[in-house]
């Protein structure tokens, strides 16, 4: 299969397997497992910070961050497209009792710092008191620049709020913005990063943050029956992929960029609205094409695409050679009969 829906399919490599495999482990509850010990020791030490978390997925990672930084009628701000407004299924909400304030991303995937402004709650008890602010980099394939996060960096300091990035992708923004993580890292008072996307482990993310924060969150994730035992296995895997899959991930990128162009040579299909930034490509379909058959005759050759309304996100991952997009080209065109 050439699966293009998205990087989180990307199946664990031979090395990967052998370090699962011949990981050491034990009981984590307990804080006994040395290969997480490692992975948190090493992800806290890389990324700048005093403490780190294994977690199971990037939504838990994003909802023990809220509520260990937003107590029960207190609110965070975060895009309208935030991943942790948007796709969590309402987790703050539902589970922490936290309101989120979402504001609209502009077209490149900032938000603007006035409107952020004019949204933090005065201390006032008609308000819910404003706690957080969360952005995401990258935001649908799109990375947030440096000067950007620092200016969110000065906003939030003015303010008391804390800053917290969802950086699911944010190996991605490294490897565009070509700058060290820590650059990056070191505006935040907390993050998530995942490993099971581009990164290319099978399950998990990371937490990172102080001290204080990382031991509350600990305790939610308990609480949210995250605490796993012999989880060594997955992460070892994490220490890998954090190790081995970062460089190549401009591979992706300029993958991404050649499937945004090829795309451009099938009917009705127009990817020039959108700038490939990563590894996340996004087009338009005219109406002339029916997605759904299409989407069914690709897979039915070998090739998985999510059919989108009137447009498709295709994703490029290690799982993708440029053959791969030539095959998938190729395939269209005989479907299409050009
Ligand atoms: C995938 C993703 C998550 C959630 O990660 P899961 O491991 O799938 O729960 C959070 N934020 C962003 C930006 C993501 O892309």
């Amino acid at each position: 299969m050439i699966d293009l829906r998205s990087d989180t399919v990307t199946l664990p490599c031979k090395n990967m397997r052998r370090l699962m495999s011949n990981a050491m482990v034990g009981d984590d509850v307990y804080g006994d497992d040395p290969t997480v010990n490692e992975l948190e020791h090493y992800s806290a030490a890389i990324h700048g910070f005093d403490a780190s978390l294994f977690v199971t997925s990037g939504t838990q990672a994003n909802l023990l961050a809220i509520m260990a930084h937003c107590d029960r009628g207190e609110e965070y701000i975060c895009g309208q497209n935030a991943h942790n407004y948007r796709y969590e299924a309402g987790g703050a909400a539902v589970l922490g009792s936290v309101q989120p304030q979402p504001i609209e991303n502009e077209a490149d995937g900032t938000i603007c710092l006035d409107k952020i402004r004019a949204a933090i709650k005065p201390n006032d008890f008609h308000f819910a008191k404003t706690k957080m602010l969360s952005l995401e980099n990258t935001i649908g394939g799109k990375v947030l620049g440096l000067d950007y996060l620092k200016s969110a960096r000065s906003l939030t300091k003015k303010f008391g709020l804390k800053l917290h990035l969802d950086g699911a992708r944010v190996y991605n923004a490294k490897v565009a913005l070509d700058v060290e993580i820590t650059e990056i890292s070191k505006q935040f008072d907390t993050m998530t990063v995942c490993l099971s996307k581009g990164l290319g482990a099978p399950v998990g993310s990371i937490l990172l943050g102080d001290e204080e924060f990382i031991e509350k969150a600990r305790r939610i994730r308990k609480m949210l029956g995250g605490g796993m035992r012999q989880a060594g296995i997955l992460a070892a895997a994490g220490l890998y992929a954090l190790k081995n899959n970062v460089e190549r991930l401009a591979e992706d990128h300029a993958n991404a960029s050649y499937l945004a162009q090829r795309v451009n040579e099938l009917p009705g299909f127009d990817s020039s609205k959108y700038q490939v930034q990563t590894n996340l490509v996004f087009l338009d379909v005219s109406e002339e094409v029916d997605i759904a058959s299409f989407s069914k005759a690709m897979y039915e050759q070998g090739i998985n695409i999510t059919p989108g309304y009137q447009g498709m996100r295709l994703v490029t991952h290690s799982g993708i050679s440029r053959d791969d997009i030539d095959v998938f080209i190729d395939k269209a065109k005989v479907y299409f009969n050009c």
